[in-house]
């Protein structure tokens, strides 16, 4: 089966009692037993429920992995993921990854008696030279939020092999329909589901895919014992975003591409970053490995802060908003909102500047984005 059909079908045969052909919403915390120990394959919805397990088997199917376990949230699958490691171990992670992601590795994990180290991932011998002997994760994002860097993840993936490294790739700004880095090489791959797969902004979720038996008994048994999990109508709410995945994403991608060429020749902007840009550094990589550029797009305003201010508060259909991946068109400032957090010198140091815009295109018709992108622009 291929893709858009799996996304309808995989983990969703009709209702067994009944013939609803939509998963029902199991909202229950417990089942009933026969007799002490003989159940139907549930016992706790904390370790089991019938709607996560539905919405697990589908989206492992659309990162073709054989496993796949669901979270509450994209912070709680990388959470969980952190707590296989042991005090002592060493993670390689790129240097623009998710703020949140920052957060849990330098706040809460380095407590933990957990390393990091930040490279620019986009360069091997950069991600080579980072490598310890006590290494056991090298963690990826490409493209890279809010700078879109990219990634070669094939190569990433053949380096961690040589040296029994796990390789985790967190691809939520591709989402599968664009990107399954499991058949780039990469060991796990990692998803916040509150973004593009959900889609429609209306629920928060997390997911990790791997066909690693090894790693699946692992992360399910921290899945049950930290108890991250999914309520059922969150699962629900994600596996029906799940069933327009593909067709959403081509229009996010179409219209992003317009939206990014419009703007590398506008007076006022100073340069455009978006992977499906011949211009982009990343591209050939890119196009390698993924189907599309993506949603977003991140660029410069000439005239500094107040110039991006201006901008950012005239959107009209743009809501100013942080997340990225719904259905609606949203525009932030990474150095006020998203990357506020991230410490000044090293914002400049990356490029995330005073001057600089993220916006996901959402699937609005594209002639009204843009005419809400040039009335917005004309206030820089
Ligand atoms: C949003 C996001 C996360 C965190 O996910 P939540 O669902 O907000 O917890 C992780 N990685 C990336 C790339 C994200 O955009």
């Amino acid at each position: 089966m291929r893709f858009q059909t799996r996304a309808i079908h995989v983990g969703q045969e009709p209702e067994s009692k009944t013939g609803a052909v939509v998963v029902p919403i199991f909202q229950t915390s417990t089942y009933a037993q026969a007799a002490p120990g003989v159940h139907k394959g549930h016992e706790y919805s904390r370790t089991s429920n019938p709607t996560r397990d539905a919405l697990q088997e589908c989206l492992a199917s659309l990162e073709s992995a054989r496993h796949g376990l669901a979270f509450a949230s994209g912070m709680a699958a990388s959470s969980t993921l952190l707590l296989a490691l042991s005090s002592g171990d060493h993670v390689v992670s790129s240097d623009d990854v998710y703020g949140g992601t920052f957060r849990v590795f330098d706040k809460v994990m380095r407590r933990h008696g957990l390393e990091f180290t930040q490279v620019d991932t986009s360069s091997i011998d950069a991600v080579r030279a980072a490598l310890r002997p006590a290494t056991k994760l090298v963690w990826v994002e490409s493209p890279t939020n809010p700078l879109l860097g990219i990634t070669d993840i094939a190569a990433v993936a053949t380096l961690c092999r040589e040296r029994g490294i796990t390789l985790v790739v967190d691809n939520t700004f591709m989402s599968p329909a664009l990107q399954r880095p499991l058949e780039l090489g990469a060991d796990l791959v990692l998803h916040s589901t509150t973004k593009y797969i959900g889609g429609h902004s209306d629920v928060v979720g997390g997911f990790i895919g791997t066909n690693s038996a090894e790693w699946h008994e692992r992360l399910k048994f921290l899945q049950n014992a930290a108890g991250g999990v999914p309520g059922p109508f969150d699962a629900w709410l994600t596996l029906r975003g799940l069933k327009t995945l593909a067709l959403r994403m081509e229009t996010h991608c179409r219209s992003a591409l317009q939206i990014a060429e419009w703007l590398s020749t506008h007076e006022r902007v100073e340069n455009v970053l978006y992977p499906g840009l011949a211009t982009h550094p990343g591209h050939a990589v890119h196009a390698r490995q993924a189907s599309g550029g993506g949603g977003v797009i991140s660029f410069r305003v000439k005239g500094g802060l107040d110039a991006a201010r201006r901008v950012c508060s005239a959107t009209k259909l743009f809501f100013l908003a942080e997340s990225l991946g719904g259905v609606e068109s949203l525009i932030e400032h990474p150095a006020i909102m998203t990357h506020a957090s991230v410490p000044v010198e090293q914002r400049t140091a990356r490029g995330i500047g005073d001057n600089l815009i993220r916006i996901s295109v959402g699937i609005e018709h594209l002639e009204d984005l843009r005419a809400d992108l040039a009335q917005a622009l004309a206030h820089a």
